[in-house]
């Protein structure tokens, strides 16, 4: 008899967004002249540039000729894309990958989740809180964990992440298999600094961990005061897998296209060298037939000196805004987190609300739509999220509404 997969009856509920938007329609429904500005979105909505677009379209072109067409190809992505990554990371970083170690992948949401499976099933699994869920709920589906008591999985390892080290946790007391780490940071708008990643590198190659580490905000980077990846870490690449997206980037949100490196120098305490990258090889070309040829070469305009200069520019509009949103509520007295090096506000909310009844207020008073932390984890009570991810008008326009009518300064 067949039986279903019982973790899935663990998963909590995704309230969180689910919550957002009945809330949202009945304020909507209740005032149908209001318009309402969305400053929780974790999407991106500016077009695609130029130089992407001509990618996408000679692809597609020569995808109809008899000479261009291709059907099949390397599960773990084109040779001239893993390259163009390659070359990417050694500019921006300094950092040499060789690209048999860059995996080309329809996305980081979907590698973050399976990169689990290359890994002892038994494994244990630290996050911080709040935390992007997807790493959490893979682990639970996976079998790693207990029920949900209160928000938290038993058997899930939180490292609570508050203003005392500027939203990065403090290196684990405990044992772990597998960390996770966001840096720049979604849902705080933080960054990790050097010292930081350093510390929990050490971590790793002490307590023979693994860190998956998720850099699909690392375009957002200012400047070279904070780490774009955990590579320019020396030794991470015994202990580190990362994981990066076009998404945020590029506007590739709806276009798909990511990448994974696996280390040939990474190494599990039973691990041969270079037996991790030959099987997260095994995992892709078993379970995945590859990224789209043609979004492939999407992918490749991003990387040309063009697309690069393009795809900035679209970073900088997002961050143009983050830094409206900020300067905002800094006049009004509102205390701010991150937004420097990532498209996002953290804000601890005014004396008198939690995340949910200043969810409301704004809504109610001004038509603003914003994220409360804790739909991120415990340690996200009492902490909101805004989004730079609009367009710059409505943003402004936001901005203007709350300084209109609101002002918290004591
Ligand atoms: C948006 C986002 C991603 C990107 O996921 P894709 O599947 O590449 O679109 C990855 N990690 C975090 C934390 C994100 O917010």
């Amino acid at each position: 008899m067949a039986k279903i997969n019982y973790n899935y009856r663990k998963l909590k509920q995704d309230y969180l967004f689910g919550e957002i938007a009945k809330r949202t329609t009945a304020f909507s429904n209740a005032n149908p002249d209001n318009e309402i500005i969305k400053l929780g979105i974790g999407d991106t909505t500016l077009p695609l540039t130029e130089t992407v677009v001509a990618g996408l379209k000679d692809a597609v072109e020569a995808m109809g000729t008899d000479e261009g067409y291709r059907g099949y190809g390397v599960q773990k992505g084109q040779g001239e894309l893993r390259k163009a990554v390659a070359q990417y990371y050694k500019k921006t970083t300094g950092v040499s990958i060789d690209p048999d170690e860059v995996f080309i992948s329809d996305g980081a949401k979907s590698d973050t989740a399976n990169i689990q499976g290359i890994f002892a099933a038994d494994s244990v699994i630290a996050v911080q809180d709040p935390v992007y869920p997807v790493y959490v709920d893979t682990a639970v589906l996976s079998g790693k964990t207990g029920e949900n008591n209160d928000g938290n999985y038993d058997g899930i390892i939180y490292m609570p992440c508050g203003p005392e080290h500027g939203f990065f946790p403090e290196v684990l007391s405990v044992h772990v298999d597998i960390i996770y780490l966001c840096s720049p940071n979604n849902p705080t708008g933080t960054v990790a600094s050097f010292e930081q990643l350093q510390s929990f590198v050490e971590y790793a190659l002490k307590n023979n961990a693994i860190i998956i580490f998720d850099s699909a905000y690392s375009f957002f980077i200012q400047d070279d005061s904070v780490p774009r990846s955990i590579y320019e870490i020396e030794r991470a690449d015994e202990c580190t897998i990362e994981i990066s997206s076009f998404s945020k980037w590029a506007g590739f949100t709806g276009v798909r296209l990511g990448w994974t490196i696996v280390p040939k120098k990474l190494q599990t305490e039973d691990s041969k060298p270079g037996e991790l990258n030959a099987m997260w090889e095994r995992r892709q070309s078993t379970m995945f037939n590859g990224a789209s040829n043609i979004i492939q070469a999407g992918g490749l305009a991003v990387l040309s000196d063009k697309g690069v200069e393009e795809s900035n520019a679209l970073a900088q509009y997002y961050m143009k805004n983050t830094h409206v949103i900020r300067a905002g509520l800094e006049n009004i007295g509102i205390e701010t987190y991150g937004g420097e090096h990532a498209p996002y506000i953290w804000l601890k909310v005014p004396e008198g609300f939690d995340s949910w009844s200043f969810f409301d207020e704004l809504l109610n008073k001004v038509s603003v739509v914003g994220t409360p932390g804790e739909g991120f984890g415990s340690q996200g009570k009492g902490y909101f999220r805004l989004s730079g991810f609009n367009h710059l008008e409505k943003v402004q326009e936001a901005m203007k509404r709350i300084q209109a009518n609101f002002d918290f300064r004591k």
